[in-house]
């Protein structure tokens, strides 16, 4: 017998899942809105013409060779990314009181940041919003935090729930660490307007607990790389400390490159390469030093300004289909007559939108229209185009009525 026999089978993520189980579908119209991958009109992923470009020079150059990075990454690559997020003029980065490291994508970032947390901040509860994307209570959790969460959405008004997590972060301890969607809140689409952040930011500051922002979808939400990081500025302007994890596999198409970035802001210089000492040694034992093609293609697009602008150009041009998507949906129900208000479809942001099905709902909707997505009835406007729309609004309209 095995000497493993004894281990038992584990559930499918719930997010990868139900790629598992679309793969498995043999109907010609199935529909995968599960997983939060961009896609065509014509339903194929898309690597961005300046990414192509990009691989191109760096296939071309002789002299690059593949080398170990060292623990923190690629220091062209950190510095840029730390820009992009914190902007070109930040004092934080001026006055070197920021340091950047390179990790895998979003999750590796803020995998690397959680543990850093745990080993060397004083309060060990983070604040996750409810409900939140699946793997950040995983990821807390198993870096040693104690995971909380605080109200953030309201299904009677399909919009923020403002006051419950001003009530909830106000009775958080001292200290306590928060993690917030930068923008394009997964899963609900639902962002704080500024003048809400600024609200955030006071009751956070006054109290001394510890940002943590998770940046997967900076340009993605409004088109505008920039406007998406409106709250990260406005936390770092005021000199305090904050953590950012980002992600390239987004708005860069990077996903399987693995190539993202974590950021902490501290109050001095001398903090910060400390702390930077002591995020190597959470990096070394877990897997050394980070791969170096993705974030090779990301530094070498980033500081060309010729190919950055194309960049911003294709950036938008996905944002602005997202948005189509959005529209043509809403449109195609309300011709249907569907019952319901479903106008939260136009007024949520980014790649998903949670429509309020239910899982019996997302259940008919498999079985009867072969469409997947996950339980809670998040679908993946990316995956949306105008041929699938009408097939998506039949399946909604029946799952309603
Ligand atoms: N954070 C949020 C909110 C996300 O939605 C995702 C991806 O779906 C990530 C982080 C991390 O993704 P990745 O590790 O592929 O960059």
């Amino acid at each position: 017998d095995s000497v493993f026999a004894n281990v038992v089978r584990a559930p499918e993520d719930p997010i990868l899942g139900v790629t598992v189980a679309y793969n498995k579908d043999t109907s010609p119209i199935k529909l995968n809105l599960g997983v939060g991958a961009y896609r065509t009109e014509e339903g194929k992923p898309l690597i961005l013409n300046v990414v192509r470009r990009a691989e191109q020079m760096l296939v071309n150059d002789q002299s690059r060779v593949k080398e170990y990075l060292p623990i923190i990454g690629l220091a062209d690559f950190n510095k840029l990314s730390a820009k992009l997020i914190f902007g070109a003029d930040s004092p934080a980065i001026q006055e070197n009181r920021v340091t950047t490291v390179q990790g895998l994508s979003g999750t590796g970032s803020l995998r690397v940041g959680a543990e850093f947390l745990a080993k060397h901040y004083h309060q060990r509860t983070i604040y996750i919003p409810q409900p939140t994307w699946g793997n950040h209570p995983k990821i807390f959790t198993i870096a040693g935090l104690s995971v909380k969460t605080y109200r953030y959405y309201d299904p009677s008004t399909r919009g923020l729930h403002f006051q419950g997590l001003l009530e909830d972060l106000g009775s958080a301890p001292t200290g306590a660490i928060v993690l917030l969607h930068a923008c394009a809140h997964n899963p609900t689409g639902v962002d704080p307007t500024l003048e809400q952040w600024e609200q955030i930011r006071k009751l956070m500051r006054s109290k001394g607990l510890l940002p943590f922002f998770d940046s997967a979808y900076q340009g993605f939400a409004s088109g505008s790389l920039d406007a998406d990081a409106q709250a990260v500025r406005i936390f770092v302007a005021d000199g305090g400390e904050c953590l950012a994890a980002q992600s390239y596999a987004k708005n860069m198409g990077l996903y399987g490159e693995r190539v993202g970035a974590l950021s902490i802001v501290c109050r001095t210089a001398d903090v910060a390469s400390k702390v930077e000492s002591q995020l190597k040694l959470v990096i070394r034992p877990m897997y050394s030093n980070p791969p170096i093609h993705g974030a090779s293609i990301v530094a070498t697009i980033l500081k060309d300004r010729d190919m950055f602008h194309e960049w911003t150009i294709e950036l938008k041009a996905m944002a602005d289909r997202i948005i189509t998507m959005r529209q043509k949906l809403f449109d195609a129900l309300s011709s249907r007559g569907t019952p319901g208000d479903w106008s939260h479809i136009i007024k949520q942001i980014g790649m998903f939108t949670f429509t309020g099905l239910n899982t019996e709902q997302v259940a008919f909707m498999t079985k009867e229209y072969h469409i997947y997505m996950t339980s809670d009835g998040r679908i993946s406007m990316a995956g949306l185009s105008s041929k699938t729309v009408p097939h998506l609004a039949d399946a909604i309209h029946a799952a309603v009525t």
